[in-house]
């Protein structure tokens, strides 16, 4: 699974296509993280995943 991550708050939410509600979740995750270094990676080159918040 692809996730989108911000380096900053090390924060991630999950890259789900046709999904209206992950898309308003995208948007809100992309206007909380303006600025900061975000990614988009594979859930499985997240290091330490357990360190790394859910967006929900
Ligand atoms: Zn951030």
């Amino acid at each position: 699974m692809r996730v989108k991550v911000c380096f900053m708050c090390r924060e991630y939410v999950p890259l789900l296509e046709d999904n209206y509600i992950n898309k308003e979740k995208l948007e809100k995750f992309d206007s909380l993280h303006s600025g900061h270094p975000v990614q988009i990676v594979n859930e499985e080159e997240l290091e330490n995943k357990r360190e790394w918040k859910p967006f929900l």
